[in-house]
């Protein structure tokens, strides 16, 4: 378990960002934290060590990493993962068989998945409700209810949740509240400070932001649940290794200049997709016609580089992500470079046909990953490939 230090806490988000959780090395006085490669640690004296006696229970670069992100949630407590979904494994296995959870409908494919594929079959009971509305939320609540889980904005259809008041819900029903930031970063949404109790992140995408490295986290304000969170990944073991602690590490210092980047192309992306004739439909918080503007507005800073467009037919869609130079067809987001998909097919595939059809997550929606390229070669790109689809 890595403790935040308040000294970290005190900085603006951008100083974190670099800083927080790095000292000089002690040995030499390397500036970058080093990549211990190690597996174990040698100890002076029978029961004497500095701290760190096996590598799957703590690893200097992968303390540093995750002082690096509670720090940037505003959490107290921080712990890596070997990839997104295994920081959601972790966060599910504070829970019991026979414990309740309420999960947003159009969560990532793959927690979905792990929930009723997995965690199911192990006795955790799930409902999935659109939780844009905190009444069915509320409505959803048994006695056996522990936790509400929740992304937001939502892949790929970009529904908002009410993070306030899913807090104040979550308080006074004793309730523990689950926040996927992977899609809005700390840098544009602070769950925690909004009452969620527990951010969890695929470091694999905005954190690290260079598509080189696999990862997750579990970042929480909570002493008891870090206490439990602490003794699951040493017992579990499903840490990341040091390198790629180091990547995103490394990754993590530009966060705030990319997702500025990211950000500003994606509003001026999402505004001249609206104009496009081949375009049905933009879906994009940061777009006054989307219908949680408002609260976009309330609780994001930013609103970042992704977007979903309906596109009317498999068929168009089809053309355009095979039709684009710059904008390469492929899984995964957030990084450097600009990425384009069809969620049905892909990302959501697991997603059953019901559930995809109950959110609009239709066979024309294409999502986009806007990267950091300059914005009139990226407009370009999607202009050819959407003149190609005009027609079919
Ligand atoms: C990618 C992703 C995950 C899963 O993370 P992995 O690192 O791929 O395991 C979870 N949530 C969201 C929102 C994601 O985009």
């Amino acid at each position: 378990m890595t403790r935040v230090k308040q000294e970290d806490l005190d900085t603006g988000f951008a100083t974190r960002a670099v800083h927080a959780g790095q000292q000089p090395d002690e040995l030499t006085g390397a500036i970058m934290t080093p990549v211990y490669q190690t597996s174990t640690y040698v100890q002076p004296k029978l029961g004497e060590h500095k701290g760190f006696e096996y590598a799957r229970t703590r690893n200097p670069t992968r303390d540093a990493l995750e002082q690096n992100l509670a720090a940037l949630e505003g959490a107290t407590h921080g712990f890596a993962f070997a990839s997104g979904l295994a920081a959601t494994d972790a966060v599910l296995k504070l829970l019991s068989a026979g414990d309740h959870v309420i999960c947003g409908e159009n969560v990532y494919g793959g927690t979905h998945r792990i929930m009723t594929h997995i965690f199911d079959r192990l006795g955790l009971e799930f409902t999935f409700v659109d939780t844009r509305d905190l009444d069915r939320v509320a409505a959803a609540v048994r006695p056996a209810t522990k936790m509400i889980f929740i992304e937001t904005p939502t892949n790929p259809m970009m529904h908002l949740t009410n993070l306030a008041a899913a807090g104040d819900l979550a308080r006074d029903r004793g309730l523990i509240l689950v926040v996927d930031n992977t899609f809005a970063t700390p840098c544009f949404q602070q769950p925690i400070a909004l009452g969620a109790q527990v951010v969890v992140h695929s470091t694999t995408k905005y954190i690290n932001g260079h598509s080189d490295m696999v990862g997750g986290a579990v970042l929480t304000v909570r002493d008891d649940l870090a206490e439990q969170l602490g003794f699951i990944q040493n017992s579990a073991g499903a840490v990341p290794g040091p390198l790629d602690c180091w990547l995103a590490l490394r990754g993590v210092k530009t966060l705030p200049v990319r997702m500025s980047q990211h950000d500003k192309s994606g509003r001026a992306i999402a505004a001249w997709l609206v104009d496009h004739p081949t375009v049905e439909h933009v879906y994009y918080p940061g777009l006054p016609s989307h219908d949680q503007h408002e609260l976009a507005c309330r609780q994001m800073s930013g609103f970042g580089g992704m977007i979903s467009m309906e596109l009317g037919s498999l068929e168009r869609a089809r053309l355009v992500v095979e039709s684009t130079r710059i904008f390469a067809l492929a899984e995964s987001l957030g990084g450097v470079e600009s990425l384009i998909g069809h969620p049905a097919s892909m990302t959501h595939a697991s997603v059953p046909q019901e559930l995809r059809d109950a959110m609009h997550l239709t066979d024309g929606l294409v999502r986009l990953s806007v990267g950091i390229e300059d914005v009139d070669d990226l407009m370009r790109d999607l202009d050819q490939a959407l003149q190609r689809a005009a027609g079919a």
